[in-house]
């Protein structure tokens, strides 16, 4: 058995045999032509050829991706007509007296190393759709038809890399999934047979010409592929791959719908994540939103504090991959179990009750203005919730308000754009539920954390096993609490949602939506199953089944 790696862009298993997938080379040559003119007519018809295939790659990607991803041929298109792009292939056509393969080339490679070189990972990706929209053109000038180059049989395809023109154009029934030696996990090719459930391995060095025809297992999970893998894995991979099935039945089966009761109460099912590498799992579990971003992933990957420049990058991204949805973003909860070096912490007797969040924060300003920066600047990208951890009183949440306000009017005053955001505050610790009334005028929403509350209420370490036969994830004192804020919050026009863990219990789904919740956030596998136990809950039914008057 050979195992090699690459970067997932699913959380999938795809077993099958593999097919080398070989686009034809492009030989062009750099020959002078005599007739211009017939060049330019070449050149053009190709255009137009290549214009008419992106809109029936849109209607296609439509259906098999939906709106969102299907937008790309859209823009592959808009591309197709940009004045710059068509005058610079003209140029080189008429001024240079070049062939219309070698113009094309010519001016594509151009314009895809323009954005390869920019620093936005964002905008590097964006030379992969240059590339796309040149070969497109080439494959019409030079008579290329890619329809033969799948097989028959359905198998995983291995390839140099591949276009996202071409991941459309593949016909699903043949395609169990991919491997690329090239590519980027951004790229709209990623993007695609995400949306499309295709697992697939990108950057997969050691991908091979001589692997065609073996059987393969695409490890999703563990950003792998295993090469005539043995008898053992094969039977353990295959049991995972059905569970995986029986979520995509799941999600063809809930997918779109609403998060709405029998009896008509809609509430919103949002997802937690960590970083942009989560933006997938949002969008493939059809989550409405996000409701908690742990920010402080972005600081423990980082090795230095990451800079106002790279976090507004980080929040932007999320953003405005999630746009329209709602993405509450929480400010930096570093301290206790998530410390990093370069924030030089004390060790501390009791980390879970010490220096951490919104404390560090209000201390160090200048580091929370790094990250507030960054936020109001990501803000005008989306639709954006900005809140805050660990807070214990009216003063700590004004003075952090306070700060944002600063931030944003220094910010104004720059002339950068700022977008519209709410404001909320996390209720994780029981100062915070017992005074949710004063806390609730003072913000547009409260977010309630369950793992930290039900820490802090029950005394309870969360990080201690020993403790787990003292913990009771339902105690009776947390539940209170959690009714107190809804209510509370309720009172004074501020919408509550919980992203802890408890939020995913099943068992409480119909006590929260009895309580009033708002908004419950989970993590993103749990989105589907918790809309299935939605939208089986009637809350006209009697909560305790005894009947009574
Ligand atoms: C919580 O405490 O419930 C919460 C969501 O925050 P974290 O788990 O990140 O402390
Ligand atoms: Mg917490």
């Amino acid at each position: 058995m050979q195992v090699a790696t690459g970067k997932s862009i699913l959380n999938g298993i795809a077993i099958g045999k593999i097919k080398v997938y070989r686009a034809p080379r492009l030989v062009i040559s750099d020959a002078m032509v005599n007739d211009v003119e017939a060049e330019l007519a070449r050149f053009e018809s190709a255009r137009e050829k290549a214009v008419a295939q992106q809109s029936a790659l849109y209607d296609k990607a439509l259906v098999e991706a939906g709106e969102e991803n299907a937008a790309v041929f859209e823009i592959h298109g808009m591309m197709l007509e940009d004045d710059d792009l068509i005058d610079a292939i003209c140029e080189i056509i008429q001024k240079q007296q070049k062939n219309a393969e070698y113009a094309v080339k010519t001016a594509c490679d151009n314009q895809a190393r323009v954005f390869a070189e920019m620093d936005d990972p964002y905008m590097n990706a964006r030379s992969a759709d240059i590339d796309d929209i040149g070969r497109s053109m080439l494959d019409f000038l030079m008579g290329n038809d890619l329809s033969s180059l799948q097989g028959s049989e359905p198998s995983i395809l291995v390839a140099e890399d591949l276009a996202p023109s071409e991941t459309v154009r593949l016909d699903k029934s043949l395609l169990l999934g991919f491997v690329t030696r090239e590519g980027s996990t951004n790229s709209h090719t990623a993007i695609l047979a995400r949306s499309m459930n295709i697992p697939a391995l990108v950057q997969c060095g050691e991908a091979s010409a001589d692997w065609d025809g073996k059987t393969a297992i695409i490890d999703g999970y563990n950003s792998c592929i295993y090469i005539e893998p043995t008898e053992d894995l094969m039977a353990s991979l295959k049991k995972r791959r059905e569970e995986d099935q029986a979520k995509t039945a799941l999600l063809q089966e809930l997918k779109g719908k609403d998060n709405t009761t029998i009896d008509g109460k809609t509430v919103k099912v949002y997802a937690n994540i960590g970083g942009p590498s989560d933006i997938g799992a949002v969008q493939q579990n059809d989550a409405g939103g996000v409701g908690l971003f742990r920010t402080e992933f972005v600081y423990l990957n980082s090795k230095e504090s990451p800079t106002e420049e790279q976090q507004f990058q980080a929040y932007r991204h999320v953003l405005e991959s999630l746009a329209p949805k709602q993405v509450i973003v929480r400010t930096c909860d570093i301290g206790a179990d998530k410390t990093v070096d370069y924030m030089k912490l004390d060790a501390e007797e009791n980390p879970a009750l010490g220096y951490r969040a919104i404390r560090i924060c209000l201390t160090r300003k200048e580091f929370f203005r790094t990250q507030l920066r960054a936020l109001l600047r990501a803000s005008a990208y989306g639709n954006m919730g900005i809140m805050f951890p660990m807070i214990i009183s009216v003063r700590e949440l004004r003075e952090a308000k306070e700060i944002l306000e600063e931030c944003r009017q220094e910010l104004l005053g720059e002339g950068v754009k700022v977008g519209e955001y709410e404001i909320g505050t996390m209720i994780e610790t029981p100062a915070a539920a017992i005074l949710a009334d004063e806390l609730a005028e003072e913000c547009d929403f409260f977010s309630i954390g369950t793992n930290d509350l039900t820490q802090y209420t029950c005394a309870i370490d969360r990080q201690n096993a020993k403790l787990e036969p003292f913990s009771d994830t339902h105690h009776p004192a947390v539940l209170r609490l959690i009714q107190m804020t809804i209510e509370a919050g309720h009172r004074h026009g501020t919408w509550v949602g919980i992203c802890g863990e408890l939020g995913a219990d099943l068992s409480l789904t119909e006590t929260f939506l009895r309580m009033g919740v708002d908004e419950l956030s989970v993590n993103p596998k749990s989105v589907l199953p918790l809309r299935k136990t939605i939208r089986g809950i009637n809350l006209k039914n009697d909560p305790c089944g005894c009947g009574g008057s």
